[in-house]
């Protein structure tokens, strides 16, 4: 098992150095614990053995994996740039120090106004579509924003369909056959196109369909190159490397995976004479996944057809189990070394029938007031939260040093009312 389960001296779970049943008594619960050291740790390791092997190489972490403002600052401090699917993610990228030429925006069905938004922010735009270029061009000096262009490889891969962001079934990115048409076009329009992307999917733990939409960019890149004859100033392969969630998977070997992709990459920039572009990832998962953990307390025990273990989150707080069906590994937070004695599902409080984080899991004795730690929370986790059930959003707490701070308060249920607005004629 590749998961970082430690014990302290009082037996309950230690997360960063502190103890999460001491933090579950401060803060009470659902609570999302991040490990700062953890997530500058998953930085260095990605960023150390890529630029070991290509020294122009850059980290746009994927904030959509978690937007906190404290973790982007960490993000910042360690240089990373970021990538960005929304205004409201540049919005927030800006407001956490980055700097607009380090933050690339890729949307994806995008309006005028996103369009503006970024051009406005003076961020570098990629783009998914012809439509999103020729619209660009009407609402900026094409002379004035750095451009590239998502390209769809013809491969995917992820740890669910839903994750699966190139080939046929894909809404993402030009078509690789088009590309450089779609750039030649941008030439024709006035824009000077730096860069070329593309993001095959999510949660990738075999290295062989990256490697194939690496050296399929790269082609792509080559003829761009020759035909349109534009000159690259970035190589983007976007993120997806995946974590380990099962017990079984193992965790990606990022030095193998660098000196591969470093390597091929590095072959095709001499095939075509691309000269010595900067080397980018997107990386979301990686860099956040392990270094957070929901902390969720045992409220029910309820033996019906099933044996349940009732716990105060649900979808609601982290949707990965009911959406794609995610295995989340659990342990006990004040007994996380008990041996495993029974089967038994671990159900949400949201009120639906797929509100569960378990079925059928092979677990110690759980007792109501026990506390759950459900490992491996750091991305799509708080993200995807919603107030589904007029529950407010949980709370996240930062640890360094065994220190904890709140990164996000609590809601409370005028944040769930707060956007709303009675007609007065309603009110009589
Ligand atoms: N880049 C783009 C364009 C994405 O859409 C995503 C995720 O959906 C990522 C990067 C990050 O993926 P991951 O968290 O799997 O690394």
């Amino acid at each position: 098992m590749d998961f970082d389960i430690k014990t302290n001296e009082k037996g309950n779970l230690s997360i960063g150095g502190a103890d999460a049943i001491e933090l579950t008594e401060k803060y009470n619960t659902p609570l999302y614990v991040i490990d700062e050291t953890k997530i500058r740790d998953n930085y260095r390791r990605v960023y150390e053995s890529f630029s070991s092997h290509y020294n122009d190489f850059k980290i746009f972490y994927a904030c959509k994996a978690n937007t906190n403002l404290a973790v982007m600052r960490i993000l910042e401090q360690e240089g990373s740039g970021i990538d960005a699917v929304s205004p409201g993610e540049i919005y927030t990228a800006l407001l956490a120090g980055f700097e607009a030429e380090r933050i690339i925006y890729t949307g994806n069905n995008v309006t005028n106004e996103e369009l503006k938004f970024a051009v406005d922010s003076g961020v570098i735009i990629n783009l998914d579509s012809i439509s999103a270029l020729k619209r660009l061009s009407k609402l900026t000096d094409p002379k004035k924003v750095k451009i590239s262009f998502r390209i769809n490889p013809k491969v995917g891969a992820g740890h669910h369909e839903h994750c699966i962001t190139g080939g046929d079934l894909s809404k993402f990115g030009v078509m690789e056959e088009e590309a450089a048409d779609v750039y030649s076009m941008a030439k024709d329009l006035g824009f000077t196109p730096v860069g070329i992307h593309t993001h095959i999917g999510s949660g990738i733990l075999d290295p062989e369909p990256f490697m194939l939409a690496v050296e399929t960019l790269m082609d792509v890149t080559g003829r761009v190159h020759e035909e349109a004859g534009v000159k690259f100033e970035f190589i983007d392969f976007g993120g997806g490397l995946g974590i380990p969630y099962e017990t079984e998977e193992s965790k990606l070997d990022i030095e193998k995976f660098s000196k591969e992709i470093t390597g091929l990459f590095k072959d095709k920039l001499n095939e075509y004479n691309l000269g010595k572009p900067t080397m980018c990832i997107e990386p979301g998962r990686y860099i956040v996944g392990d270094a957070s953990v929901l902390l969720t307390k045992v409220n029910t025990i309820k033996q019906s057809y099933r044996k349940f273990a009732g716990v105060d989150a649900g979808f609601n707080t982290l949707l990965r189990p009911s959406m794609y069906g995610s295995y989340h590994h659990i342990v006990v937070a004040n007994k996380p070394e008990a041996e495993n004695t029974q089967k038994i599902d671990i159900a949400g409080n949201v009120c639906e029938s797929g509100d569960l984080f378990a079925r059928d899991r092979p677990m110690p004795e759980i007792n109501e007031g026990d506390t759950l730690a459900i490992l491996n929370a750091g991305a799509y986790a708080f993200s995807m939260s919603s107030q589904y059930n007029s529950r407010p959003k949980t709370m996240e707490i930062l640890i360094k040093d065994g220190e904890s701070e709140i990164i996000r308060e609590r809601e409370i249920f005028a944040d769930v009312l707060a956007k709303q607005n009675v007609p007065i004629r309603l009110l009589k």
